[in-house]
C-alpha cells in the first residue's frame, strides 16, 4: 500500500486541485504536508489513516499555509509568463507536458537561447541509478556506488548533490547503519 506526502511549499502556490485526477486514477492517498517534524508526523498519520480506512483523498495537513485553490495571483503570473512544454529529467529522461518554458513575449529572457545552451543537458554517470531512486524503485543504499564512489563531496548523480536529494539525505543520516537490510527483510 502506498501513499504520498505532497510538498507544502509547492501547494502554497499551486493549490491541491492538480492532485485530484491522480488520486482518482491511481487510488492513492495524498496528504499536503509542511516541513516541521510535527508536520511530517501528522502527515504520515493522516496518510496511514486513509490507508487503514480504505480511502484515497487529497488532504491538507499544512492548513496554515495551503489553500485548496493555492495563490491565485501567483498562478496567474506564472500562466502569463510560462507555458507547459516537454522536459528531460535527469535520471529519468523526457516526459511530455512536464516542464515550464518562457512564452514567446519573454523569449529574450530565456537563458537557453540567450547563451545558446539549448543542447546542454544534465547527464548522470553510467553507473548512477538516480532515476530508479527518484521513482521510488530503489533505496539509495542499494545503489552499489552509494557511500563508496558516490558521496556529497564527490557526487555521481543529482540525488547526491542537493541536500534535499534522497541519496544525500540517506548518506547524511543513515550511512552508519550498515549492513543495510535486504529488500526481502524490509
Ligand atoms: S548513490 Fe550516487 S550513484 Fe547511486 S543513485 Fe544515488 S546519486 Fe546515483
Amino acid at each position: 500500500m502506498n501513499g504520498f506526502l505532497a510538498a507544502g511549499h509547492v501547494c502554497t502556490i499551486m493549490g491541491m486541485e492538480e492532485y485530484l485526477p491522480l488520486v482518482q486514477k491511481h487510488h492513492v492517498p495524498v496528504v499536503v504536508t509542511g516541513f516541521e517534524p510535527l508536520d511530517i508526523l501528522q502527515g504520515i498519520t493522516m496518510c496511514v489513516r486513509q490507508l487503514e480506512e480504505g480511502r484515497a483523498e487529497v488532504e491538507n495537513q499544512y492548513e496554515r499555509s495551503v489553500r485548496a485553490e493555492g495563490n491565485r495571483t501567483a498562478r496567474e503570473m506564472i500562466r502569463e509568463v510560462f507555458e507547459v512544454i516537454p522536459r528531460t529529467w535527469r535520471g529519468i529522461g523526457p516526459i511530455p507536458h512536464s516542464g515550464l518554458g518562457l512564452r514567446p513575449p519573454y523569449a529574450d529572457l530565456d537563458a537557453e537561447r540567450r547563451f545558446q545552451v539549448e543542447r546542454v543537458g544534465g547527464r548522470e554517470a553510467p553507473e548512477c541509478r538516480s532515476g530508479l531512486v527518484l521513482q521510488g524503485l530503489l533505496k539509495p543504499p542499494d545503489c552499489p556506488a552509494f557511500g563508496r564512489r558516490c558521496t556529497p563531496e564527490s557526487p555521481l548523480g543529482a540525488t547526491m548533490v542537493s541536500s534535499e536529494g534522497a541519496c544525500a539525505a540517506y548518506y547524511r543520516y543513515r550511512r552508519f547503519e550498515e549492513p543495510w537490510p535486504t529488500p526481502t527483510s524490509r
